[in-house]
């Protein structure tokens, strides 16, 4: 399950509408987890630019209409608040078995991941946000018009958000495609797993602003956190997810796939 508009497993739900408007200027940090030094990379000046008729339709809203003129100048003044940022980390596979993944001793349960990592030695766990600054600054907003217009434009920063992340994961660690999951995407690997995952990622809140409740909701909400992994076939997680009537739908859904890929 996923909100309408931000990122399924496996890539981009619909256009992305935002695009990168130069390289993102990038930190590093490193952490020690299960005696070893992990590195992190930090994406925090991400640039986005807007397209205006495809945000137009993104927002529903019919081009050169009065309403058109107000929902790009509220995009305008949104793009100044919108402060996007991700992180992520190159980390061996200690061990994988049928249901399981081990990474730098945290042990995930799901035999999809599992499964998914199988053809690499190196996953790229990873944390993208909309930023507390946009997401600050839409929580002001009174008018009802404006906030699922906020909400729309903020969907769209996280999916430049994970744009970035992909692009300099591909360029610096000359993966090739990369595939990605999120914990709660799937039956098979359930939103808990959050917290395993956090721990791996470390102090989200002091990198990029991302904290996450004990609830295992991100905050900012617009945000999305998983495991990327080289993968010559994009996966996404719609392949297994039956439901109907889904407006992020990336993929058909394959009945048959679960059992065929996956063995179970
Ligand atoms: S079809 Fe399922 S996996 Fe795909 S976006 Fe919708 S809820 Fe998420």
């Amino acid at each position: 399950m996923i909100l309408p508009g931000v990122y399924s497993t496996g890539s981009i739900i619909g256009t992305s509408y935002l695009t990168l408007a130069g390289i993102p200027s990038k930190a590093e940090t490193c952490m020690s987890i299960d005696d070893r030094t992990i590195k992190y990379h930090i994406l925090n000046d991400i640039e986005v630019e807007i397209d205006d008729s495809a945000l137009l339709k993104r927002a529903m809203v019919k081009p050169g209409t009065p309403i058109a003129g107000m929902a790009l100048e509220f995009a305008k003044k949104a793009t100044h608040a919108a402060h996007p940022k991700a992180m992520y980390a190159p980390i061996y596979i200690d061990e994988r078995n049928g249901d399981e993944v081990v990474i730098a001793g945290i042990r995930f349960n799901s035999r999809v991941l599992s499964v998914n990592v199988r053809g690499g030695e190196r996953v790229f766990p990873f944390a993208a946000t909309c930023g507390n600054e946009l997401d600050n600054w839409s929580r002001e907003l009174s008018d009802p018009l404006e906030h699922y217009w906020a909400e729309t434009f903020k969907g769209v920063v996280l999916e430049t958000a994970v744009d970035a992340l992909r692009a300099d994961v591909e360029e610096r660690y000359k993966t090739g495609k990369i595939s990605l999951m999120n914990p709660g995407s799937l039956e098979n690997w359930p939103i808990e797993q959050q917290k395993k995952l956090f721990e791996l990622l470390g102090d989200t809140g002091a990198r990029i602003g991302v904290e996450l409740t004990e609830s295992y909701v991100m905050v900012p909400v617009m945000s999305l956190s998983g495991i990327m992994f080289p993968s010559e076939q994009s996966f996404f997680s719609c392949h297994l997810c039956p439901r109907e009537d889904c407006p992020g739908r990336r993929a058909k859904y394959d009945p048959a796939l679960y059992k065929n890929k996956y063995g179970a």
